[in-house]
């Protein structure tokens, strides 16, 4: 009978049906799902967010970078070409009257108003073959002056070509100022070398423009020659003018590749890290260098970051308060909806067991047999039904009293529970001293057997019973066996034909059973 489709009608329902317990932690599982779904999405949103601003900050800074690097070559590259075209014109015109037929005066005056109309220049300088100098733009010319020892001087002398040319900053022999020598060679009319033709441009005319670009303190800005040599510097450090770049990664990388572009690297002189926009210049030998510190281009975006950070902490606490919140509440109304299962359950079998005895009662009797009516007709099994009743138990109250009565009752029925073992048959209390066990899937020899058993059971007990003729209880049973599938059999009838069977075993001299019906 193991296994059958009976109806539930054990007592033992203290836990709820594993389906709800199912349904309840699957409500559970789906509320933290959902919560846990939503925090990584604000994760996830505000981490896209912040990367997308991070590298917008970047690819604005490089515009920057970029602009400032244009600018400041536009500058260079003007500052130059202006000395340069007025050197070619001077030159020109000193060559064509020859060095030792110049109106010394004449040039003077020239030179003066020159460099009175550009505020770059330091000075105008035309030095003689044996760098003596011979006119300048000052208002004095030192008689014994000589600049023959100047690298410029030594170049010219050395090379015929007629290019200007930059040198390295200097320090101004007349005015102590740094200036960038800006020399050109003068030729005789044989070719042969005539002198130095020199314009000097004042470095502080670049830290000046310089200074006027908005840029965080430790942006750079950096005129140099095309062979790293530093000219100009922002922030100015004197002791830097001079130093060489060549060693730096813009100088040995990126130059050799592209004339202009963006590179992130550490500068070589201040360690700091910059994002530069670097270009060299094709009409000069110059190469210029804006830098934006990296600090300076994530500060705003690391401001950001902080805020929204703290507001998506916020959201998250709020949303886990919230959520803590609705989850105790599921489990508070959970555990409460349990206990009032538990309590209607527990009242349901109050409602169908015996006190007295522990076994069901009639009702569940009542219950349990048109049921087992109807299942016995489904599966086409037969049904038995055993009747019990004790012997001489109003004889029992009357010797020994009715709490005895009682507990005698209490024992016949630990016995017969004890003797009944499938998992589908059903023992009750059916009223008085009277039992019944309903055997289902069991025919007439099998109820038999059972309730030889259950018979035996009681005698074994061996309760003192003084009014029995045998001295200890006992009892008789009637067993009525059906088959529904073939008899049209009612609860009411099989109860019936069990009693009037154990009426028979009454009859008969009681300690016995009798049966009726198909075996
Ligand atoms: P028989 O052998 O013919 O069955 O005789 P009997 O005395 O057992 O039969 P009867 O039906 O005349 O008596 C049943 C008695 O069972 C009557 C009543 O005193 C007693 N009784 C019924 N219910 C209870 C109960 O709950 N507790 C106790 N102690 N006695 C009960
Ligand atoms: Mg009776
Ligand atoms: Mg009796």
């Amino acid at each position: 009978m193991l296994g059958r489709d009976r109806p539930e009608l054990t007592t033992d329902h203290a836990t709820p049906p594993p389906s709800r317990h199912a349904k309840a932690g699957s409500t559970l599982r789906l509320t933290v799902s959902f919560m846990l779904v939503v925090v990584i999405a604000f994760v996830a949103v505000e981490s896209w967010r912040t990367w997308r601003d991070y590298r917008a900050a970047f690819a604005s800074a490089r515009d920057s970078v970029t602009n400032l690097a244009r600018a400041t070559a536009q500058h260079a590259e003007d500052t130059i070409r202006q000395v340069d075209v007025l050197t070619a014109g001077l030159c020109e015109r000193v060559e064509g009257d020859g060095l030792q037929n110049m109106d010394v005066k004449r040039i003077h005056n020239l030179l003066v108003q020159q460099s009175k109309i550009m505020p770059q220049l330091h000075g105008l300088f035309i030095y003689g073959p044996d760098g003596q100098w011979i006119v300048t733009d000052k208002e004095v010319t030192p008689e014994m002056a000589n600049n023959a020892d100047r690298d410029y001087f030594q170049y010219h002398r050395t090379h015929e070509d007629r290019q200007v040319r930059i040198g390295q900053v200097v320090e101004s022999r007349s005015t102590h100022d740094l200036i960038i020598p800006i020399s050109r060679r003068l030729n005789n009319p044989d070719g042969s070398f005539a002198g130095v033709l020199l314009g000097t441009v004042k470095v502080s005319y670049f830290v000046d423009y310089y200074g006027d670009f908005r840029i965080d303190d430790k942006g750079a800005l950096v005129l140099a020659l095309r062979d790293g040599t530093i000219l100009v510097r922002r922030p100015f450090i004197a002791q830097v003018v001079g130093k060489s770049l060549a060693g730096s990664e813009i100088f040995k990388t990126y130059l050799p590749s592209a004339n202009t572009g963006t590179a992130q690297i550490k500068a070589v002189v201040d360690d700091t890290e910059r994002l530069y926009g670097y270009r060299a210049l094709t009409t000069y030998p110059l190469v210029v260098e804006a830098g934006l510190s990296r600090d300076s281009i994530i500060a705003p975006w690391r401001r950001d970051l902080l805020k929204n950070g703290l507001v998506l902490v916020f959201l998250i606490l709020v949303l886990s308060t919230f959520g803590l919140i609705v989850l105790n509440q599921l489990r508070q109304r959970m555990a409460m909806e349990r206990e009032i299962r538990q309590a209607h359950q527990t009242m349901r079998d109050m409602a169908l067991t015996d006190s007295l005895t522990g076994l069901g009662n009639r009702r569940r009797l009542d219950a349990a047999l048109a049921d087992e009516i109807r299942l016995a007709r489904r599966q086409g099994s037969a049904l038995s039904l055993i009747m019990l009743d004790v012997d001489h138990f109003k004889r029992y109250n009357d010797r020994y009293g009715h709490a005895a009565g009682d507990d005698c009752l209490h024992a016949v029925g630990q016995a017969i529970r004890q003797a009944v073992k499938r998992p589908g048959d059903l023992a009750v209390r059916y009223g008085g001293e009277e039992f019944t066990v309903l055997l289902p899937n069991t025919d007439g020899a099998g109820a038999a057997e059972v309730a030889g058993q259950i018979l035996q059971a009681i005698r074994s007990l061996q309760l003192a019973h003084s009014g029995h003729p045998l001295g200890y209880v006992t009892a008789s049973a009637g067993i009525a066996t059906a088959h529904p599938v073939t008899d049209d059999v009612m609860p009411a009838t099989l109860l019936k034909a069990a009693d009037t069977c154990l009426y028979q075993a009454k009859q008969q001299g009681r300690n016995r059973w009798c049966s009726a019906g198909a075996p």
